[in-house]
């Protein structure tokens, strides 16, 4: 093959800003506004509240606190047990540790690679007093709320969204972030939209809003000196990163329009490789398209193996690998990376229980497999997505990966 690594490094999903963000900052600067008040935040709250239909919205200062108030206001306690998608960022399972609680991970399914309601359903046949249920959306597109609030409310269960990767997304036209009784998004430098970091609470509870605005304060009392009856946090977002996060949200729906080109900008690409691109339901789901993610056919994958630090692979004619394909797009000085490593393989969470459902084969149906999410993160790969990639560099890209088939 021809090429020369870029110049300049293409990534999975970098910031992208505008120009109105400055305004905001300098607003908030201007009028002393720096701190965790001010208009940027009230601003933000109203208008992502609008956007994902539900009543209340607390500015935090990241997803992952978002969650963990989630959690909180959910009422999970030391050594519950709260169901968790397996194939998901730690940052969704982290916060349930900071309660002292006990994930066990309930496997995804091919056509979403979210919760699988089936084995959502056995899991509450095992742990039948479980209260929480935490379902995460990745890659940008939703879970299937019906079946898993379904099955949530047949067991008097608490369903928390973590639609903290998918702003904008809809499931049935309705929002993503609007399905749980509790709801977190992330503001993270990589996510749709940025405040460079951030995060918000959802819910359309007035009181538990106002929870989680007094435990991401400290939990201050109201009195006049320093009062306190709760455990506090110091979660409250900035009015700075506030304004990051107001400039950049008129540009949602573009960010969305373009990553959605940049999707099908490879799945035409891709058209006679053997490998299917991240699946969303395409009757009930509008994806927000935030990263483009493939999975190699299994006949068309060469022997590959991972310990807990290194991957190999042999090279096999007209087979290839996520391995392979990494480090050649590493060459060209694009940045690729492996889908979600499961919880369940997880040497931090070796102890935990994992739930599948029964009599699994994979996405071929052709052999028998323990659980979906292993056989994702063997098969899997998320592709650059930036929007300031070029449809050129994006050809380049395709042309790459299509060699790795060679
Ligand atoms: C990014 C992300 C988070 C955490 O958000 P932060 O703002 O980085 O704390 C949580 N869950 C998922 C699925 C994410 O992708």
């Amino acid at each position: 093959m021809l090429i020369k690594p870029f110049e300049n490094r293409i990534f999975l999903s970098s910031p992208t800003m505008h120009g109105d963000e400055l305004v905001y900052i300098k607003k908030a600067y201007e009028t002393n506004w720096v701190s965790t008040v001010g208009e940027n935040i009230d601003e933000i709250e109203k208008q992502i509240a609008e956007k994902t239909g539900c009543k209340y919205a607390v500015a935090l200062s990241s997803g992952t606190c978002a969650i963990h108030m989630c959690l909180k206001a959910a009422g999970v306690r030391k050594n519950d047990i709260v169901f968790v998608s397996d194939m998901t960022f730690n940052a969704t399972v982290n916060p349930i540790i900071y309660e002292g609680a006990t994930p066990v991970f309930i496997d995804c399914e091919y056509e979403s690679w979210n919760m699988d309601y089936k084995a959502l359903e056995k899991a509450f046949e095992i742990y039948p007093d479980t209260k929480v249920v935490l379902c995460a959306n990745l890659y940008s597109t939703s879970a299937d709320y019906d079946k898993i609030s379904e099955v949530c409310q047949k067991h008097s269960a608490i369903l928390i969204e973590d639609a903290a990767e998918t702003l904008g997304a809809k499931f049935k036209n309705k929002q993503t972030g609007s399905f749980g009784k509790y709801n977190a998004i992330s503001f993270n430098g990589n996510k749709i939209i940025t405040g460079s970091s951030g995060g918000m609470f959802l819910t359309d509870s007035y009181e538990d809003a106002c929870k989680v605005m007094k435990w991401s304060t400290q939990s201050q009392e109201d009195t006049a000196w320093y009062q306190n009856e709760e455990i506090g946090y110091n979660y409250r977002m900035s009015n700075v990163v506030a304004g990051v996060v107001r400039g950049q949200l008129p540009y949602l729906e573009e960010h969305i329009a373009k990553k959605k080109k940049i999707y099908e900008r490879y799945k035409q690409g891709f058209k006679r490789l053997p490998l299917k691109m991240n699946p969303y339901y395409e009757k009930t789901s509008e994806p927000n398209f935030w990263l483009s993610c493939i999975i190699i056919n299994k006949e068309a994958m060469c022997r590959q193996t991972r310990n807990e630090r290194e991957a190999f692979y042999e090279k096999e004619a007209g087979k290839t690998c996520p391995t392979e394909i990494y480090e050649k797009l590493e060459k060209y000085n694009v940045e690729s990376r492996p889908l979600w490593k499961p919880m369940h393989l997880q040497p931090l969470f070796k102890d935990n229980d994992f739930v599948t459902a029964d009599g699994l084969y994979d996405s071929d149906c052709r052999t028998k497999i323990t659980d979906v999410g292993s056989d994702l993160f063997d098969r899997g790969l998320c592709l650059p997505s930036d929007i300031k990639m070029t449809e050129e560099e994006q050809d380049i890209i395709i042309e790459i990966i299509k060699s790795c088939f060679e």
